[in-house]
């Protein structure tokens, strides 16, 4: 799950990432709204956290333009301002959800996990694939009905690939949606996830496709 936060207040936005990171996501930050359209453009999102008053371009006019190309792409806003005419013209720009500074963090965290859940267009709240079940509300994985543990990053990994079960995922895709931009990770951090999945899942679940990348057959 990669987060994109817009946000020009540093201290704020190098703290949010931090916390995002914390809880597995891959999360990064811009602090214009001309960074944020740019980005957009050459690496898509899973979640946007958009504060509304950025230095350059109006945070709803940023709404604005990610709604032209990106009907579904869940948009959670931030300001400063707690006042009803902002909250009512960030909605119906097409924000998905709206945060007031300031917000307790876990509020912040229950507002992405409401997100995350729209995100699965299976229209189950179960993902089963073989004998792998990942329950989207309780984050539970099951291997043959008995529950799974898995390291956090093991577990984004798994269900990114559950999610695009019967999709070719590029080893580009799966890596900026595990890990946030700059974080020091080693060339062949992906394979030694793959590698510890498929001794808690069996060898032959996750299928490497040669050159390219990972996938898991459709359910
Ligand atoms: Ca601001």
């Amino acid at each position: 799950m990669q987060i994109l936060l817009v946000e020009d207040n540093q201290a704020l936005a190098t703290a949010l990432v931090q916390a995002l990171q914390k809880q597995g996501y891959a999360a990064n930050s811009v602090a214009t709204g001309e960074a944020a359209l740019y980005v957009i453009r050459t690496d898509v999102p899973d979640i946007i956290i958009l504060d509304l008053g950025l230095p350059d371009i109006d945070g709803i006019s940023v709404l604005k333009r990610v709604r032209k190309k990106h009907a579904n792409l869940p948009v959670l806003l931030l300001t400063a301002r707690s006042d009803l005419h902002d909250k009512i013209a960030g909605l119906d720009s097409g924000a998905d959800d709206y945060l007031a500074k300031p917000f307790e963090i876990s509020e912040l965290f229950a507002r992405i996990r409401v997100l995350e859940r729209r995100l699965n267009t299976s229209g189950s709240a179960q993902i089963s694939v073989g004998k792998v079940s990942l329950d989207i509300n309780t984050n539970l994985v099951s291997f043959e009905n008995e529950p799974l543990d898995l390291s956090r990053r093991e577990f984004m990994l798994l269900k990114i690939l559950l999610e695009n079960a019967g999709r070719v995922l590029t080893r580009n895709t799966l890596e900026s949606r595990l890990y946030s931009w700059g974080e020091e990770v080693a060339s062949n951090a992906l394979e030694v996830h793959i590698h510890h999945l498929r001794k808690k899942l069996g060898t032959d679940f996750i299928q490497t496709v040669r050159g390219i990348g990972y996938k898991v057959s459709s359910p």
